[in-house]
This record gives structure tokens, sequence and C-alpha cells, in this order.
């Protein structure tokens, strides 16, 4: 990366091709430490095309020069079998060069040509693309609003109601005690350090719970509906609102989105996003009539002009449910 720099200052455009020549003759020669650890030419090969690539889309005009890569963050790389397919499935995997590994969770019983390994806090995290068949939707109620909260995960305007899992709760309570212990830590001690990861850990294992009882709640809503309604969270970490669930929630609703949009064009439905001034919860789902003010506290929606009384989740699910008309 550094030479790439130097070549591109001193009027060379450098391509892959170049680097890899001049890594293969003049920088391996003198690395003992690749060939003593064997380290897999495959994954010094990825680099090198991510490099390119970046070099590419900067020569373009389409991006900025490339940045560095901090050992620490986002550590990952990418191996294949020199194209040909492979097997994946159960909780084990085979990887080129490195073996055998065991994962934590069953993979899918497929084949694929590439994967990235990644790591996060102190966890190893490995990544695949494979092909699926498209299924198509069976739905029974059409249309489906969507109310996502932070006490239930989701309310359904079907009456249907996805509660956030127990687990869930009690692991947001011991992050909060993480996370004030951690604040207390002496900066730069090893105290510090240690808590970090320590926090770090936690809070993937928060954001992997949320991330399951999103798929499950996903699954459901692309495999019954047709047209699915959600309301835009996306701006609510503008409501200056501190509580450490509910920014956990925030971070699930970018989840949320991204597993309904894929989902959505694997079962062929419908995504209907409702723009985030649509006062989904102060409108009576009975004779439309708007209150002024509700406040957070009020689980239950009464409505000053007809008197209808519901639950204030299921009341704005199904005002969401009726933008799929608007
Ligand atoms: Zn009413």
């Amino acid at each position: 990366m550094a030479t790439w720099g130097s070549l591109y200052k001193h009027g060379y455009k450098p391509n892959k091709f170049i680097l890899k020549k001049f890594f293969n003759h003049s920088v391996k020669t003198k690395l003992e430490w690749i060939k003593e650890k064997g380290i897999c030419q495959k994954i010094t090969q990825y680099a090198f095309d991510q490099l390119g690539a970046a070099f590419d889309r900067f020569f373009k005009g389409n991006a900025g020069y490339p940045k560095f890569k901090n050992k620490g963050i986002n550590d990952s790389f990418t191996i294949d079998a020199s194209g040909k397919p492979m097997p994946m499935g159960g909780t084990s995997v085979k990887l080129p060069t490195i073996g055998w590994v065991k994962t934590y969770e069953g993979t899918t019983t497929t084949t694929t040509t590439k994967l990235t390994i990644s790591r996060i806090a102190d966890e190893w995290y490995i990544a695949f693309a494979y092909e699926v068949d498209c299924v198509e939707s069976h739905s029974t109620h059409e249309v489906v609003g969507v109310d996502v909260g932070v006490k239930e995960l989701a309310t359904l305007s079907t009456g249907v109601v996805f509660a956030n899992p127990k687990a869930y709760k009690k692991n947001i309570q011991k992050l909060k005690r993480l996370s004030k212990a951690h604040a207390q830590k002496a900066k730069g001690s090893s105290n510090r350090h240690k808590s970090k990861i320590k926090l770090a850990r936690h809070h993937a294992k928060v954001s992997n719970i949320r991330k399951d009882s999103l798929h499950k709640l996903t699954n459901h809503l692309c495999k019954n509906h047709a047209v699915i309604v959600i309301e835009d969270l996306s701006v609510s970490g503008m409501m200056q609102n501190h509580k450490l669930a509910q920014s956990i929630a925030d971070c699930g609703f970018y989840e949320f989105k991204r597993q309904l949009e894929y989902k959505c064009k694997k079962y062929g439905c419908t995504l209907i996003v409702a723009d985030r001034w649509y006062p989904s919860s102060k409108i009576c789902s009975s004779c439309g009539h708007k209150k002024e003010s509700l406040s957070l506290s009020e689980r239950v929606y009464v409505c000053d002009k007809c008197g209808h009384t519901l639950d204030r989740d299921l009341n704005a699910a199904i005002n969401l449910s009726r933008r799929a008309l608007a």
C-alpha cells in the first residue's frame, strides 16, 4: 500500500499486477514470517484485488484515495479454492490451507466459490454467498402494518405480537452494568482495555440476539403478507433519546429494514416505508380523528371523539397498514 502510494506520487498509475510482482520479488523474500507461517497465497491475492479495485475507483474519479487499513479494526480477509466450489454446511467447514474449523451456528448446506473471514471483538466470523431459488409468497392478509417498539419487538396490524426474547431483556441489564463499569476504569489502564473487550463482546451478543429475533419477524412478515408497511424510524436518534435499550432498538431498525428489503425481493412482496412525519400513533384507527398529543406512557389509545379504545401499538400498526392504500 505504501509502495503504491509512492508510485502514484511519482506519476505512475500503479495496478495490482505491477504491485504483486513487486511484492513477490522484493518484499516476500524479505518477510520470512510469510513463508514460515505458510500464509496462504490466496489471502494476499484478494488483498491485492481489493486494493486494485480501490485504486480503479479512485482513478475513475468515483472515490477518494484509498485509506490505510488499521490493524485491529474490522480485520478481514477473503479466500477461495481457485474457483472450485467449496462445500458448506453443518457446524464444521473445511477452509483452503487453514483446514477444518468449527462454527458456532450451523451453516446452510450449499456450495460457495469464495468466503470472507472477519474478526469483531475477539470473535471470528465467516461469511459467504450462495444462490437460492425464489419462493412464491402465500398471503392470508394481503397488507400488514408493523409497529416496531422498544418494549415489544413488534406489533402487527393483524394482532400478532412479537415480544422481545427474555434473553434480550436480561442481557440489556448486563450491558448497562458493563458499560457503567467500563466508564469508571482509568484511561490507558490495562483494566480499561480488558473491560473494553468485555463490553464489545457483550454488545455483539445483545445485537445477535436481536438480529435473530428480527429474522423470525421478517420471515413471518414476508411469508404471510404481500404488502408490508413500516414506519421510517431512522431519525429517532435525533430525538435525544439516550436510553441504551432505545439506541439498540434504533440500530436494530437498520437491520430490520435490511432484512425486509432482501426478503421482500426473495418472496415477491412490496415494502412501503411511511414517511417519518406520519403520526401513526396519534390517529384513531376507527374514526380517523387525530390527537394533539400522546405521551409515551399512555399504553392504551382512547379516542376523544368516538371513544374507541385499543392497545396503542396495535392502533398504530392498523394505521400503518392503511398507508398501503394512500
Ligand atoms: Zn375515533
